[in-house]
């Protein structure tokens, strides 16, 4: 058990009885900001096939989960999973054609529960519905999501097309249907500083969210902010990689209780990653975060 915050894999743990794996999947749906509905040029720093290893796939859900399957399958017979609808916006492709999509995700074996990822602008009521319906008597449903900032400057900035108020809807209206959700945030997005992003965990705190997911900002390949970086139209202060961990630091001392924390950290293929280059795995900055995490309590004791 980790003595300084909540793991995802916990809650996970503690909700399914079992240890579970994500298998994401990808529906085909666009993006409202950047199929024209909201905006075409998508959020500043999107690529999304960086975000995804389905991105842009075109096999029906249940094959894609059939093949995430077969990985795990053998190697642990008794693995269950979770459906991660992870690309693009998953409920962008209308109500029913996500909810057939679903369904077939709860049809293929070994697949125990739902995760829906999304744009908090992407929750319509019949959808949230449906899906407290498969939570309360099916199988359990989590929702996550894209928050990123809790500054509305910040969000026109980067494009993202949406308020914090629209995620503080959207989170309050899916806990108030009995779904457990969470948000991301990003950490080093242009024009914010140490409070502004610590405000923003503050603003987690007050929403009835059951997990985060936290993760520093990466220039990508062939993204808008990469070109605007590039061409002095944007400046960003990426975080070292010790600041990075320090500022976690922080972080978990601010996260409150009956929050879990999924991740800290981005990890896109290095080939796409312009900046900053840490070259870590996910687990690996997370041994590094706790050694220091352990420093820290271990000098005040
Ligand atoms: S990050 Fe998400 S919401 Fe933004 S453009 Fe990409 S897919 Fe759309």
């Amino acid at each position: 058990m980790n003595p300084f915050y909540e793991e995802y894999g916990d809650y996970l743990k503690e909700r399914f009885g079992r240890k579970m794996q994500k298998l994401t999947v990808d529906t085909g749906a666009s993006c409202p900001n950047r199929d024209g509905t909201l905006g075409r040029g998508g959020c500043v720093y999107c690529c999304n096939e960086a975000f995804s290893p389905m991105a842009g796939s075109r096999e029906s859900v249940a094959a894609q989960l059939e093949r995430g399957k077969g990985f795990f399958a053998r190697k642990y017979p008794s693995m269950r999973y979770l459906a991660y609808f992870q690309s693009h916006t998953s409920t962008n492709a209308g109500a029913d054609v996500f909810l057939q999509q679903v369904r077939q995700a709860m049809d293929v074996s070994g697949v125990a529960g739902i995760v829906v990822g999304t744009r908090p602008d992407c929750m319509p009521d019949d959808v949230l519905s449906e899906l407290a319906h498969i939570n309360r008597g099916h199988m359990p449903v989590l929702v996550e999501y894209g928050m990123e900032s809790a500054c509305d400057a910040t969000l026109l900035r980067i494009n993202r097309c949406h308020t914090h108020a629209d995620t503080v809807d959207a989170v309050r209206r899916t806990a108030g249907a009995g779904i457990d959700c969470g948000v991301h945030l990003i950490f080093g997005l242009p024009g914010e500083d140490e409070a502004v992003m610590l405000a923003a965990v503050d603003a987690v705190n007050a929403m009835p969210v059951r997990f985060v997911k936290f993760h520093q900002l990466q220039i990508l390949r062939g993204t808008a902010l990469a070109r605007n970086v590039e061409q002095g139209r944007e400046s960003v202060r990426l975080f070292g990689l010790e600041e990075y961990v320090e500022f976690c630091c922080r972080v978990v001392g601010r996260v409150r209780a009956g929050i879990a924390i999924d991740r800290f950290t981005a990890q896109a293929p290095a080939s796409m990653v312009i900046a900053p280059r840490w070259g870590l795995k996910n687990h690996e900055f997370r041994a590094l975060l706790h050694r220091r995490l352990t420093e820290l309590a271990n000098s005040r004791s």
